[in-house]
């Protein structure tokens, strides 16, 4: 699919800028002033969580989940790389939803960049969609974010069923928080000692990707982290 105009505002996208016109995957997504008003998050932050805050240390929600029984330990660190306003909200859900896996592109030097600051040898894992919410929307996009990292994503997680669905059927099991959305794939051999690496495109109470973080570490994984797009 060609991207003539920004997907944002729809504004044409400069595309005769010399050399790099020539090479399609050096074409910007976004014209300058779309790109422009993403925030990246940067510290002062929460060493936890990437959320902003006046000085850097742990924020109140990370200091609950590490005193919440059965939640603490799960996930090491989430670095996000922009903060999710209501811009960049516009912006991932145009992606999403185009159904056009080319769009992730647009993030792909800040997942560079961030995986070798912070995340140097560990194993990017995508969150996975359920077959039906693959089927429906045509490709993952977490997993088409990871393309963009220096290293090989693995596969290594699969989703039982539609999490939503299944809370509605059980709103019981998900208040007690017995919703056990994700399973380690049955090819998948030990992983002890591994540094892994969740790849989504939000972080909103980091709910989901400690629930992913579970099985991997059942499997034997050292560590679990996530780095995402979006920071709410
Ligand atoms: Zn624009
Ligand atoms: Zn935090």
């Amino acid at each position: 699919m060609r991207h003539d105009r920004c997907l944002q505002c729809l504004s044409p996208l400069n595309t005769n800028a010399g050399w790099e016109a020539l090479f399609s995957w050096k074409k910007p997504m976004l014209c300058d002033e779309c790109q422009e008003k993403l925030r990246p998050l940067t510290a002062p932050w929460c060493v936890h969580c990437s959320r902003p805050l006046p000085v850097t240390e742990s924020c109140g929600d990370c200091e609950r989940w590490a005193k919440t029984k059965n939640w603490s330990g799960l996930l090491t660190r989430n670095v996000s790389l922009f903060l999710y306003d209501e811009h960049l909200q516009e912006v991932l859900s145009a992606y999403k939803y185009r159904g056009d896996v080319e769009l992730a592109k647009m993030f792909a030097d800040s997942l560079k960049q961030t995986y070798r600051k912070y995340f140097k040898k560990s194993i990017p894992v995508p969150i996975p969609l359920s077959e039906e919410r693959l089927q429906e929307r045509g490709f993952n996009q977490a997993a088409a974010l990871a393309e963009y990292l220096p290293v090989a994503y693995k596969p290594l997680l699969m989703r039982r069923v539609d999490e939503a669905k299944q809370s509605k059927r059980s709103r019981h099991g998900r208040l007690r928080g017995h919703v056990r959305p994700f399973a380690v794939r049955e090819d998948v051999k030990s992983l002890t000692g591994q540094h892994i690496l969740l790849i989504d495109d939000i972080y909103t109470t980091g709910t989901t990707l400690r629930k992913a973080a579970i099985p991997l570490l059942h499997h034997g994984a050292g560590q679990v982290s996530a780095l995402t797009v979006a920071r709410s």
